[in-house]
C-alpha cells in the first residue's frame, strides 16, 4: 500500500469527510428535485483515532453514526475528504489493497442476532468469516480459540444462532470479526438490547480485548452510560456533523454545546435547572432538507439570529476540546457552577 508513513499515534485519521446518498436520481429527475433529495448523511466530519484508543460516538438516530462508521470502512463511497488509516488513504487504494486492509478494518454489526445466518451454526458462522476473506487454511485460528477469546466454552460451537442469548450472539459476532487478526473495530451498538449484566460483560469484554490485543475501536452507542465508562474520547453527532469532541471526562463532566448537555441532562447528577433548560424537544429534522446555519437551532433553548444564519464551526473550548456552538462559553457562563441554576438573565446570549 502507498501513502505517508504510519503516524506513531494516530492510526485512523478522518479528513472533512462527507458521504452523500440520493445523488443518482440526478439523472432521472429534474434538477430541483435532486437538489432537495440529497441526503448528507456525513457533512466534514474530521476525527482520529488512536492505537489503542477507545473513540465514543454519540447522538440520536438519523445522526449520521453507522454511515460515518461504515464509510470509513469503505462501505460507502465518500463524496469529499479522506479516510487515512496507518497512514494510507483509503479512498485511493487498489482494490487488492483494500482487500487487505479489511482483515485490519472490522466491524462488529447492529443487531447481531439478526446479522448471524441462522442456517449456520456457531462454528460454521466462524468458518464463513474466514472463507469470505479468502484465508488459507493455515492462516484459521481454530474455532475454539476464537471462542475462549469472546469467553464461551467449546459447547457453543454446535449451537445455533436461535440458541444463543443476546450477549451471547454479541460475542459470536465479536469472535467473527477477530477472526481476521484487526487492529480497528467500528463497533456499531454493541450493547443495543441487552440487559444491564450482559452490557456489563460485553463492555469489559473490548476493555479486555484492547489491552490483551492493542485494539483500538470507534464505538457507535446511543447510550452515554456505556461510553462514559468505555471510551477515552467522545464524539457528539448531530445532523451529519461532530458538534462536540473532546476527552471522555471532559464531555461528561463539563460539556459544552447544548445538544450534549441535552444528551447528558437525563444522567442523574445534573441539577434540575439544567435539566429542565437543556432537555430536549421535538425531534430531530428532515436530514434532506437541514435548518440553516446551526443545524441544531429549531431545538436550542438559547438559539440567537445568528444561529439561523451561519453554521457555527468547530473551535477549541478546552484543551483537546472542540465545540460547533457560536454561544458556548455565554452559555455556561449563565449556569452557576455549583448547583447548574441561571446566573443571570442579562448573561444570556
Ligand atoms: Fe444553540 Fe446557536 Fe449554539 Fe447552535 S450555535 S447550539 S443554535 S446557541
Amino acid at each position: 500500500m502507498s501513502g505517508p508513513k504510519e503516524s506513531a499515534a494516530s492510526l485512523l485519521e478522518v479528513h472533512d469527510l462527507s458521504v452523500h446518498f440520493g445523488e443518482a436520481q440526478r439523472a432521472r429527475w429534474s434538477w430541483w428535485h435532486t437538489e432537495r433529495s440529497l441526503l448528507r448523511a456525513v457533512d466534514g466530519v474530521s476525527l482520529s483515532v488512536g492505537k489503542g484508543e477507545i473513540v465514543g460516538l454519540v447522538g440520536e438516530s438519523g445522526s449520521g453514526k453507522t454511515t460515518l462508521g461504515r464509510a470509513i470502512l469503505g462501505m460507502y463511497p465518500i463524496a469529499g475528504g479522506e479516510v487515512l488509516f496507518a497512514g494510507s488513504d483509503v479512498s485511493r487504494m487498489s482494490r487488492n489493497d483494500r482487500r487487505l486492509l479489511r482483515r485490519r478494518m472490522q466491524m462488529i454489526p447492529q443487531d447481531a442476532a439478526a446479522s448471524l445466518s441462522p442456517r449456520f451454526s456457531v462454528s460454521q458462522l466462524l468458518t464463513e468469516a474466514y472463507d469470505i476473506s479468502g484465508t488459507a487454511p493455515a492462516a484459521r485460528k481454530p474455532t475454539s480459540e476464537l471462542l475462549s477469546m469472546v469467553e464461551l466454552g467449546h459447547e457453543h460451537a454446535n449451537k445455533y444462532p436461535h440458541e444463543l442469548s443476546g450477549g451471547q450472539a454479541r460475542r459470536v459476532s465479536i469472535a467473527r470479526a477477530l477472526a481476521m487478526g484487526p487492529d480497528f473495530i467500528v463497533a456499531d451498538e454493541p450493547t443495543a438490547g441487552l440487559d444491564v449484566s450482559a452490557v456489563a460483560t460485553i463492555v469489559n469484554l473490548l476493555m479486555r480485548l484492547r489491552t490483551d490485543l492493542g485494539l483500538s475501536y470507534l464505538v457507535i452507542t446511543h447510550d452515554l452510560q456505556v461510553v462514559a465508562y468505555l471510551a477515552d474520547v467522545i464524539a457528539v453527532m448531530y445532523l451529519g456533523k461532530i458538534v462536540e469532541i473532546g476527552r471522555a471526562e471532559d464531555i461528561i463532566d463539563s460539556p459544552k454545546h447544548p445538544y450534549t448537555r441535552s444528551l447528558l441532562h437525563s444522567i442523574s447528577g445534573r441539577a434540575a435547572a439544567e435539566r429542565a433548560m437543556f432537555e430536549l424537544k421535538g425531534e430531530v429534522p428532515n436530514p434532506l432538507t437541514p435548518p440553516s446555519g446551526c443545524r441544531f437551532h429549531p431545538r436550542c433553548s438559547f438559539a440567537r439570529p445568528l444561529c439561523r444564519t451561519q453554521e457555527p464551526l468547530r473551535t477549541e473550548c478546552g484543551k483537546n476540546h472542540e465545540t460547533a456552538c457560536h454561544f458556548w462559553n455565554k452559555i455556561e457562563a449563565t449556569l452557576d457552577p455549583a448547583n447548574g441554576r441561571i446566573n443571570s438573565k442579562e448573561n444570556t446570549p
